[in-house]
C-alpha cells in the first residue's frame, strides 16, 4: 500500500476519500466499464498540442519517476525556458505539470491544459495540487493557469493554437485553496493508513465530476432494482429519496412521489406488468408516415481539436450513413450506405451523396431525429449549392422515438430508456439477428467513434477489415428502425 499521493491520486481523493482507499485496497471490485478511453485518448491529443502553445519546448519523457524528476531539476537548472511534463515530488507527493515556464532563480508559471471547453471545479483542485507540490519542492509559482478549448474557434487553414487555447488565469484561486490542500493531504494520508474500509455513504460523489467506477461494489447491499436505476429522474431527486430511506421500487410506489413515467417503471418492474400500450395514440402518429419511407442513421465523431476547414471544436462531424428504404408499406427492402475514408473531411461527399440517395419530397424515419436534422442542417450551412435538397430531407423527417418517449409503448424490458439500444432488445428479445452484441468490432456509437478516429493510423488491411465492422453496426441500426416501425403497424392492425 503506498502512501504517495500523485496528482491523479489525489484529485480521486478530493471527489471520494473512501475511492482513493478502493484503489489501493480493493483494486479488483473496480468497474473498468465506468472508464472513457475515447475521452482519455482525446486529452493526450490536446495536450500533446497545447505544448506547443508558447513555442519551442523540451519535453521531459514519459517513463521511470525518479528519472523524470531528475531530468526536470537538471532543465531548470539549464535555464530551459519551456518544460513539458516537467515532474516534481517532495514528501511522498508528485505531479508533473503539462507546460512549465521556467522564468530563474526558481520562479515558475504553470499551465494545466484540459480538453474540455468549460472550467470545471476540479480543475482548481487540481491546479492547487500542482502549486502545493511546487511550493514544497521550494519554487515560487509567478501563474497558475488552465489552458483548455475555445468552442468558438472556428478552424480555417493552418491551426491556429492561439485561437483554438484559451488560457484562464487561476494563480488567486489556487492560493487561495493552499489551506484546503494541505489540511486534504494530511487527511487523506490518514485515511490511507487506515486498515478497515473508509465508512462512506452513496452521494453526488458517486457520479460527479465522475462517474466513479466502484459504485457496483458500494452499492451492492441495495435491493435490486433501486432508486438508481430510474431512468426518468433527475440525480439530485433520486439522492434525496436515498437518503429518505426510499430505496426500493417497492418504497417508491408506496411512497407515492414518482413522476408518471418514473412511476410506470417503477410498476411494470415491480409487478411484472404486461407492456403498456396506448394504441390510438400510435395509430395516429403512424399517419405521420408515408411511402416511400426512408430510415436514416448518421455515425458522427467529435474531435476536440477540428481537423478540417469552417469546422469547430467538438462539432459532430458525420462520417457515415445507413439508408434502408422502401417504396411501399411492406415493400421490398433496399439498403445504400456511406463511409468515408478517414484522412480528409467526410462533409461533402457525405452531403452529396445524401443528396442522391434521398428524394428531396419523401418522407425519412430517424430514431432520435434532432441529431440527424441538426447534422444535415449544417451540411446545408456549409454547401450552399446542396442547401435546398438537404433542408427538404430535413424538414420531412419524423422521430421514430416519439411513441417510445412519449410511453404509448412501454415495456418492463426498456428499463425506463427509450433509446433504440434498449427498445429493440425488448421488443425482440431472442432474435440474434437484432442484438448489438452479436457484431464484430462495433456495438454502439461511442465505438464506432473511437473506431474512425483510431482508423487515421490503421494499415490497410485492418482498416478494411474495420471498415465492416462499422458498416454492419450501422446497418443495423436502420434495420433495427424497420423492424421497430413493423411492430409498431402491427399494434395497431384492427
Ligand atoms: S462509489 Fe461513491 S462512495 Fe464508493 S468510492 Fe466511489 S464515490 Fe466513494
Amino acid at each position: 500500500m503506498s502512501n504517495a499521493l500523485s496528482k491523479s491520486r489525489y484529485i480521486s481523493a478530493v471527489q471520494c476519500a473512501k475511492m482513493l482507499w478502493l484503489k489501493d485496497h480493493k483494486p479488483d471490485v473496480f468497474d473498468e466499464s465506468y472508464l472513457n478511453q475515447a475521452v482519455f485518448d482525446a486529452g493526450n491529443e490536446v495536450g500533446d498540442l497545447a505544448m506547443g502553445l508558447f513555442g519551442p519546448y523540451t519535453e521531459v519523457p514519459y517513463g521511470d519517476l525518479g528519472e523524470m524528476i531528475r531530468m526536470t531539476k537538471q532543465l531548470i537548472r539549464k535555464k530551459t525556458p519551456i518544460i513539458c511534463e516537467a515532474s516534481f515530488s517532495q514528501d511522498g507527493l508528485f505531479c508533473s505539470v503539462d507546460i512549465l515556464k521556467n522564468i530563474g532563480r526558481k520562479h515558475v508559471e504553470l499551465y494545466e491544459v484540459k480538453s474540455s471547453s468549460h472550467i470545471h471545479d476540479i480543475y482548481l483542485d487540481d491546479i492547487a495540487f500542482q502549486v502545493y507540490v511546487l511550493h514544497q519542492c521550494g519554487y515560487q509559482v509567478d501563474r497558475a493557469c488552465l489552458v483548455y478549448i475555445n468552442n468558438g474557434y472556428e478552424r480555417i487553414g493552418e491551426l491556429d493554437l492561439s485561437g483554438l487555447f484559451r488560457i484562464e488565469d487561476l494563480t488567486a484561486v489556487a492560493y487561495a485553496k493552499q489551506p484546503e490542500v494541505e489540511a486534504n493531504v494530511e487527511s487523506f494520508r490518514t485515511v490511507l493508513r487506515k486498515r478497515k474500509e473508509p465508512a462512506r455513504d452513496l452521494g453526488a460523489c458517486c457520479f460527479s465530476p465522475y462517474a466513479c467506477g466502484f459504485f457496483p461494489y458500494c452499492s451492492r447491499h441495495l435491493p435490486k432494482p433501486n432508486v438508481f436505476d430510474l431512468a426518468a429522474v433527475q440525480l439530485r431527486t433520486k439522492l434525496q429519496y436515498y437518503r429518505k430511506g426510499l430505496i426500493s421500487f417497492q418504497d417508491l410506489v408506496e411512497a407515492g412521489c414518482l413522476s408518471s413515467s418514473a412511476k410506470l417503471q417503477a410498476e411494470t418492474e415491480l409487478y411484472d406488468l404486461n407492456a403498456h400500450i396506448e394504441t390510438d395514440q400510435i395509430a395516429e402518429y403512424l399517419k405521420n408516415i408515408t411511402y416511400p419511407l426512408y430510415y436514416l442513421d448518421f455515425e458522427s465523431f467529435q474531435p476536440p481539436v477540428p481537423l478540417y476547414d469552417y469546422s469547430f471544436p467538438f462539432e459532430q462531424i458525420p462520417f457515415q450513413y445507413s439508408l434502408h428504404y422502401q417504396k411501399k408499406k411492406n415493400g421490398r427492402l433496399y439498403h445504400k450506405e456511406f463511409l468515408a475514408y478517414p484522412y480528409d473531411d467526410p462533409r461533402r461527399a457525405i452531403a452529396e451523396r445524401l443528396c442522391a440517395d434521398i428524394p428531396g419530397d419523401v418522407c425519412v424515419l430517424a430514431y432520435n431525429m434532432s441529431f440527424e436534422k441538426s447534422r444535415i442542417n449544417r451540411l446545408a450551412e456549409l454547401f450552399p449549392d446542396l442547401r435546398e435538397h438537404l433542408l427538404m430531407i430535413s424538414s420531412h423527417i419524423v422521430d421514430l422515438i416519439t411513441p417510445f418517449q412519449k410511453k404509448w409503448f412501454y415495456c418492463k424490458d426498456m428499463h425506463g430508456s427509450y433509446s433504440i439500444k434498449a427498445v429493440l432488445p425488448a421488443l425482440f428479445p431472442d432474435d440474434p439477428e437484432l442484438d448489438y452484441h452479436h457484431l464484430a468490432g462495433v456495438q454502439n456509437g461511442a465505438e464506432a467513434s473511437a473506431m474512425f478516429l483510431k482508423m487515421r493510423f490503421m494499415d490497410q488491411e485492418t482498416l478494411e477489415e474495420n471498415r465492416s465492422y462499422l458498416l454492419k453496426y450501422c446497418e443495423l441500426d436502420t434495420y433495427a428502425m424497420v423492424k421497430i416501425l413493423q411492430k409498431l403497424q402491427e399494434l395497431t392492425k384492427e
